[in-house]
């Protein structure tokens, strides 16, 4: 049994008091009884859009889904969408019924929906209503489509996408017969809006089950990224390697922060790798200048899907620099701050570790520890307010104009300084940084300087 909202039951009630049958349906059952809480609650009832609009009709509610059947009620300031117990129609365009039609019975409603385990209903007092083993399939780890999946996933393509999100979400497989229509279909799934199939990517990416979502169904994920499919049994004939490119990435994305841009920039990391592959005397494989090529691959590809500019620039910086390759030392690491800024050099951080963790496990130990390393050495530069950046300097452009300094100077001098106090060859202190001034601006006005 599932723990009911107060909220929930009530508006239960309020229906039921009318007449209608009502039921908490889909997602909220499924989370629930998986012990995970529901982002939402939705409601389905046996009363029509506008019996359910009349039951409300002291409380704040919403009518802007009603040709849908929706009426979305307003208690204590959270949205509850409830809907009329619904049958689809034909689906000519494979997004959505040509029309939707209003029926009476539950099973009809249920049987619209796209798997088993989103197909359970439950009611506070009578508990579950489950017609298509949707229990059985939670329990088991399963997404089944209800009734005939190549039907199903004729009629609405997003399904193909919504059915390897949820394995991902939840570490779930696809049932046999739902894996080999939603492969032989996967080609359909660019009928969906580039905005729509985005969001699904990235709940997709920041699922638990992510690693074995992208090796199994990859076919799916190739179709969205045709760009990607050269990574697939791409080999990497070199030690620090145990897998081919795309298990690699499987693993690399799997072991990022769970957060969309980190598993974004590891989805697309080493894109670049089948194009710039060469091999050595020895017969070993290099990709010198990946880094470069999966830029590209990414802006194309993201671009193609409306992915905004914020989470487009993050993620392009965070792949064109994935390889660390500075040693792991005080004036290094605080020089590579100042390159990239603390912030980008942070997030890289655990992105090196994701990346070790799909390399050759027999490299782990040496790996990490230089790994283990650089984040000492970051956390050492950040807890003495190590200066990397050149606005963190005790001086800034109008002392310099105090001390005489003009125009271009200004700017050369200050710049001149910042190096020198990253070098670690003078303090970052006002008194000493002044005294250096004159010198620095005579050696950037000599002739030929
Ligand atoms: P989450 O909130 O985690 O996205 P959800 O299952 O609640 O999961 P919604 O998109 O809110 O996702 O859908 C609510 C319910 O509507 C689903 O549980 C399912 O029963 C049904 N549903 C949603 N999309 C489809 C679809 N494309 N085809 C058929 N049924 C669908």
């Amino acid at each position: 049994m599932i723990t009911f909202p107060e909220d929930v039951t009530s508006l239960i009630q309020a229906l039921n008091a009318r007449g209608h049958e009502a039921y908490a349906v889909g997602g909220c059952v499924r989370d629930s009884l998986l012990g995970i809480e529901p982002n939402d609650w939705d409601l389905t009832t046996g009363a029509s859009p506008k019996e359910i609009a009349e039951c409300f009709q002291s409380e704040r509610i919403s009518d802007i889904g009603f040709v849908h059947g929706t009426i979305t009620v307003y208690k204590n300031g959270i949205p509850y969408e409830i809907t009329a117990y619904r049958k689809d129609g034909e689906y000519t365009d494979h997004r959505r019924p040509d029309r939707v039609e209003f029926v009476k019975e539950l099973s009809l409603d249920l049987a619209r929906r796209d798997f088993t385990i989103n197909a359970m209903a439950c009611h506070p007092e009578t508990g579950i209503v489950d017609l298509f083993s949707g229990l059985d399939d939670l329990k088991n780890g399963v997404i089944r489509t209800v009734g005939d999946p190549e039907k199903r996933f004729r009629e609405d393509s997003l399904r193909i996408l919504r059915a390897i999100r949820f394995a991902s979400a939840y570490g779930f497989v696809l049932e046999e017969n739902t894996r080999k229509s939603a492969i032989r279909l996967a080609d359909s799934v660019n009928i969906v809006s580039p905005e729509r199939i985005l969001i699904e990517i990235k709940r997709m990416l920041t699922g638990k089950g992510i690693e074995s979502v992208l090796t199994q169904y990859s076919e799916i994920i190739f179709s969205v990224f045709p760009e990607l499919s050269p990574m697939r049994d791409f080999p990497q004939n070199t030690p620090h390697h145990a897998y081919d490119v795309w298990t690699h990435t499987a693993k690399a994305v799997s072991g990022a922060p769970n957060d969309e841009i980190s598993r974004l920039t590891m989805l697309f990391h080493d894109s670049g790798k089948p194009h710039m592959h060469t091999v050595d005397a020895m017969g070993v494989s290099h990709f010198r200048g990946h880094p470069a090529v999966s830029v590209q691959i990414a802006e194309k590809a993201l671009a193609r899907l409306k992915c905004d500019k914020n989470t487009l620039n993050r993620v392009l910086k965070l792949v064109s620099e994935h390889e660390i390759r500075i040693p792991a030392e005080r004036k290094s690491v605080r020089r590579e701050m100042a390159r990239l800024g603390k912030d980008v050099f942070s997030s890289l951080l655990p992105l090196l570790r994701a990346d070790f963790s799909g390399q050759n496990p027999a490299m782990h130990p040496q790996k990490y520890a230089y790994a283990d390393q650089l984040e000492a050495q970051y956390h050492q530069a950040i807890s003495e307010g190590a200066v990397t950046d050149i606005h963190d300097l005790d001086i800034n452009g109008n002392d310099l104009k105090a001390a005489g300094l003009r125009g271009s100077e200004i700017g050369l001098v200050l710049h001149a300084l910042f190096a020198l106090v990253l070098s670690e060859e003078i303090e970052n202190r006002k008194s000493a940084l002044m005294s250096r001034v004159e010198e620095i601006r005579k050696n950037i006005s000599q002739p030929g300087h």
